[in-house]
């Protein structure tokens, strides 16, 4: 595991999202004893996102981050945000039953709202673009997206649906054989808006201590969260460590450590591409993903680069010739 969180340092600091914003100075590490309402490990989209929430409410709030603000997933994902869940409303409505995955399906909208909101309040600018477009590359494929977006559908989303010579006027790529747009979700820069979230909570009166691992989380009427050189009292905690920094996990999350797994998913961008050809592979700019278990998606960045992203593997290796 260690040699997995090695490389993965070196490759959040050499990413393309990296290499496109400009970062203030990194902020202390924690040093001191601070005594505050929540503690929040993480600061990626969850930390982030649940500090400006409660500090906005009235609450002293103190986010430790064992690395940089968005140096995990939040700030190198494929950007696409999208309407729903990857499973489907299916494990939903089965395990859930009819009202309560539909209240699960409504936040999924909420929380695209909620976005375009902190960026209109907070002036966030991080490349946002409505549209998005769902491919099949297969008849097989074809028929079961068919499926999904009768249920977008049905579930109040307007799509536009295209197949055969009509697939063009969406994707302009032989793979597919079928199409189908809509314009709720879409994508943006996800570490300019995970620094644009982490500007507002600091705005609020968020601390956030980069560089400060939290290496244990003792429990009780109070809880003690430790890092290397210092350590919050506080009477909550937010966990939104992701998978908790294999590290740590065991010492900060017990319950959730042996549920751990790694999974490794990679997004490649290529040099800036002519803006007239990115018009015509892809009108309206959306972002695509396709309907296969392990899935591509892709989508062009604001100065026209196609950023990539698929495969997935189950090891704690790094795959050869990734920088
Ligand atoms: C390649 C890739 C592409 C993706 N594409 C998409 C997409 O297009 N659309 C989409 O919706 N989702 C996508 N996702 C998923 C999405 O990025 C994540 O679900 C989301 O960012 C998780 O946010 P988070 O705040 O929970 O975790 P993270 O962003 O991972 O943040 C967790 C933070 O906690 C810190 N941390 C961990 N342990 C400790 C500790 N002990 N002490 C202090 N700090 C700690 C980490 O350093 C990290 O900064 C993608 C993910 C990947 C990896």
């Amino acid at each position: 595991m260690a040699s997995l969180i090695g490389s993965d340092t070196q490759l959040n600091q050499k990413s393309y999202y990296e290499a496109s914003v400009e970062r203030p100075a990194a902020t202390s590490a924690l040093t001191e004893s601070l005594n505050v309402d929540v503690v929040v490990v993480g600061a990626g989209f969850s930390g982030l996102s649940a500090a400006l929430e409660l500090a906005q409410r009235g609450l002293s709030v103190v986010v430790l981050e064992a690395d940089r603000i968005g140096s995990g997933a939040s700030g190198r994902n494929g950007g696409q945000t999208i309407v729903g869940f990857a499973s489907g409303q299916g494990p939903f409505e089965d395990q859930l039953g009819e009202a309560d995955a539909q209240r699960a399906w409504e936040m999924s909208l909420e929380a695209i709202d909620l976005i375009d909101a902190r960026i209109a309040q907070h002036g966030i600018d991080c490349d946002r673009v409505h549209g998005y477009v769902y491919v099949a590359d297969s008849a097989r494929k074809r028929g079961a997206l068919h499926e999904e977006m009768e249920g977008l559908q049905q579930r109040g989303i307007h799509v536009d649906w295209a197949e055969g010579a009509d697939v063009p006027g969406l994707i302009n790529s032989p793979r597919y054989v079928a199409a189908a747009r809509e314009q709720r979700s879409g994508h943006l820069h996800p570490l300019k808006y995970a620094l644009g979230l982490a500007r507002a909570a600091q705005a609020a009166g968020v601390r956030i201590f980069e560089h400060s691992a939290v290496t244990s989380l003792q429990r009780g009427a109070t809880l003690v969260a430790r890092t290397a050189q210092g350590q919050v009292t506080a009477r909550f905690a937010v966990l939104a460590g992701n998978c908790m920094l294999p590290e740590y996990g065991p010492a900060v999350a017990p319950e959730i450590a042996p549920r751990i797994m790694p999974v490794g998913t990679y997004i490649v961008g290529t040099a800036p591409l002519d803006p007239g050809l990115c018009a015509r592979l892809i009108p309206r700019n959306a972002a695509v993903c396709d309907n296969n278990f392990v899935l591509d998606y892709f989508r062009f960045s604001a100065d026209h680069r196609m950023l990539f992203g698929g495969r997935v593997s189950y090891t704690t290796r790094t795959p050869a010739n990734l920088s």
